[in-house]
This record gives structure tokens, sequence and C-alpha cells, in this order.
């Protein structure tokens, strides 16, 4: 097989570190063209080293120097700041890892989309963002999405598409989060590290606080309805606390096919990266007779209002669902600095949702536009907060 070139936007993060751990065990047959980063430019330094990129780029321009410094006297070329990470993603590349997280990712992510690549795609806020722009990108230029997010790796695996008339429904899993039995009075006073203590995923402290609200399902609803074209009342959340099942797809004769395996993001990222094919995976096996039971319930929207407002949201539209999608990075920042408290991130989202001027956007501009203002709007609303 031809070397395939690689490139990560962000690959310090927690998908990010799991691609480098499969990519560096076949370096016949991967070449990396770059690498970027945010503020972590030790391991950015030491990744780009061990995979001998050509590139690595930190988001943050005053981490330009340390990162040079770390790597002078090797071939690899430093690059700094937002613009040096979308003309990384904009770099000829065969396969690409969308995996930084947030908003933050979705200039990086269309510039691949742009040209019509391989794109594997963790960055599910890009979609929840500008799912309808991004969507009608990916016809246009022809781009193959492989999804990465493990539910939606497991529709894309179970889906099948000569029989999409015949889809009843698509079953969504979900863990439940550290929260799942907990009542409301425990969960008002939940601090981050209770949130981000997650039973069964190891993952960045955004989206382990997004699974204690559950707003990570809400994101994934919205994501599951662009990329596979199904209305949001054909999904079906169910709350699997094994998370063994990643998702299932059911069809009118009464079959459900399910994806199985163990809770490790290693498979779908080996997945999206052998795509049409499959590789081995460092993943441990699946072992049916360790498994004591597999269980399933609906979610409780009393205690996790999140889900019923990404529905909402939906509903309304893109514009809507980058309001509550930037309201809900600024107070998931702020509920992790101990601003807030961890029922004041939902809150807080959908206090500003309701308050936003929710005129369509059109346009990546538009969505960039919005993107800011309802950060604004959501910091001033915290900050009002707590001054009472
Ligand atoms: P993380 O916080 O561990 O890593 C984020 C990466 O983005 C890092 O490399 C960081 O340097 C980079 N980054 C952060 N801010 C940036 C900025 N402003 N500009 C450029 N780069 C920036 O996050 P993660 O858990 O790896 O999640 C990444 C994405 O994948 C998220 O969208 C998340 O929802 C999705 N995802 C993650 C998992 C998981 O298991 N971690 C599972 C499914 C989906
Ligand atoms: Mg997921």
């Amino acid at each position: 097989m031809a070397e395939k070139s690689i490139t990560i936007l962000g690959s310090t993060g927690s998908i990010g570190k799991n691609t480098v751990d499969i990519i560096r065990r076949y370096p016949e047959k991967y070449r990396v063209k770059a690498l970027t980063g945010n503020r972590n430019v030790g391991l950015l330094a030491e990744q780009a080293v061990l995979l001998r990129a050509e590139l690595a780029v930190t988001a943050d321009k005053e981490k330009y120097s340390e990162l040079k410094e770390l790597l002078a006297g090797t071939s690899v070329r430093v690059e700094a700041g937002d613009n040096a990470v979308a003309a990384a993603a904009a770099e000829e590349a065969d396969w690409t890892m969308s995996s930084i997280v947030g908003a933050a990712g979705l200039v990086p992510t269309m510039e691949v989309i742009k040209r019509g690549r391989t794109l594997a795609l963790a960055n599910k806020e890009t979609l929840v963002c500008a799912g309808e722009i991004v969507m009608a990108a990916v016809r246009e230029h022809k781009t193959t999405l492989v999804p990465v997010d493990s539910e939606h790796s497991a529709i894309f695996q179970t889906l099948e598409e000569q029989h999409r008339g015949s889809v009843d429904r698509i079953l969504l899993t979900a863990s439940g989060g550290p929260f799942r039995e907990k009542d409301l009075a425990f969960m008002e006073k939940a601090t981050p590290e209770q949130a981000v203590a997650h039973p069964n995923w190891s993952m960045g402290a955004k989206i382990s606080v997004d699974s204690a609200t559950m707003m990570n399902k809400g994101l994934e609803i919205i994501e599951a309805c662009h990329l596979f074209g199904f209305p949001a009342n054909k999904i079906e959340v169910l709350v699997h606390p094994q998370s063994i099942v990643h998702s299932a797809v059911g069809y009118q004769d009464g079959s459900v096919l399910a994806h199985m395996g163990m809770p490790d993001m290693r498979t779908p990222i080996a997945y999206a990266l052998a795509w049409p094919e499959r590789m081995k995976s460092p993943t441990v096996r699946l072992d049916f007779t360790k498994i004591a039971a597999l269980t399933f319930s609906h979610p409780d929207e009393k205690r996790f209002p999140a889900l019923r407002l990404a529905k909402a949201c939906l509903a309304q539209g893109q514009t809507a669902t980058a309001v509550m999608n930037a309201a809900n990075e600024v107070a998931v920042g702020a509920f992790l600095n101990r601003q807030i408290g961890f029922l004041d991130i939902v809150r807080t989202v959908e206090k500003v949702v309701g308050s936003f001027d929710l005129r369509p956007t059109a346009s990546m501009e538009d969505v960039i536009a919005v993107d800011f203002q309802a950060r604004e709007t959501t910091r001033r609303y915290i900050a009002e907060r707590i001054k009472h």
C-alpha cells in the first residue's frame, strides 16, 4: 500500500493523542504532514519529532518562540496563530483528523472540506455551529467525511445506504455520564473534579463536562441529523451505562443493527483512518462472557434539560444551534473556573438562546459573527449573575 499523508488538527488533545498512538505504530504506512496544538507545545514538539512531521503549528502566537526552540535542529517547520492552523489544514494531505475542541475547529475543518479531501471528524461543534453550510460544502466538494464520534461511527457502520428508506429509528446511546444517578441537590453543588470524572471514557475537560450535563448527547443529536440526514424525531436517545453498544439502527422489518466494542476511541479512529478498509487497533477485545448485563433506559429530561434544549434549538435551525454551542462553551469554561455552578451551565445557555435575535445564517462569516456575539452575551450574562 502506498504511503498516506496525514494531518492532525488538535494532535495534543485526547482524540489527537489516540490518533498519534495508532499512527506511530505504522511508520511505513503514514507520512505526517502537519500537527497542530494550542498551549501544550512541549507535547506538540515531542509528537512532531516522534512522527517526523513536516510542520508543527501552535494556535497561540505567544508560544511560537518556545515551540521554535524545542524543535531547533530538527527539520520540522514551525508556525503559530489561528491563521497558521487554518493554513496547515489547507496544505495537501490524504487524510485529516479534525480534533480541535469547540468552534475553534470550524475554520480549519472547512479548509479541509473545501479541498474535497478525506476528513475524519471528531470536532462535533463544527456541525452544531454550521451543519447546513458544512454539509452543503461536503456535497459540493465531494469530500469524504468519516465520523469519529463513537456513536456516529457506529451509525455510519450500521446504516445500510441502500435501505435508508426502511430505517425506523436511530438509537443513539449515552453513558449517562458521572451524574446519571445523582439528584438535583447533588448536581447543584457538583464540582469540576466530580464533573470531569467520567465513568467509562477518558476525554478532554470540555466534552467531559458536556457528558455530565448530557449536552454532549444534545450536540450529538444535532450532529447525527446533519451527518445522516434524518429528522430529530427518528432519533431515540438511550442511556446505556456500560458503553458497549455504541449506537444502533432499527429497520422496518424489526432488525436492529448495533455496533459493539470496548469504550476506546482508538476503534472509531482506526475505522476512520483505514476506511473503506479495516485495520488493526490495539483496543482490548470485547469479551461477552465478562459482561454482566447490558442495560438501557430513556434519559430523564428533568435532571438533564440540555437534551430538550438541544432539540428545541435544532428545530429552530442553524443560528439557534450555533448560539447554543457558543453559550455552552463559555458556560462550561466558567464552571471549570468555578465562577458558576454545575446546573447554571444549562440555565445560562437557555437564557442566552432565549434572548438572542435568531436571524438566519447563510455563510461562514454569518456563523462566525453569531458565535462571537453569543460568546459576548454569555460572558456579560455570567458577569451580571456573579455580581448579584
Ligand atoms: P481536548 O481538550 O483533549 O483537545 C483539544 C485539542 O484542541 C488540543 O489539541 C488543543 O490544543 C486544541 N485546541 C484547543 N483550543 C484551541 C484553539 N483555540 N485553537 C486551536 N486548537 C485548539 O479535547 P478532546 O476531548 O480531544 O475533544 C476534541 C473534539 O473531539 C471535541 O470536539 C470533542 O467533542 C470531540 N470528541 C472527543 C471524544 C473524546 O473521547 N475525547 C469523543 C468524541 C468526540
Ligand atoms: Mg460521542
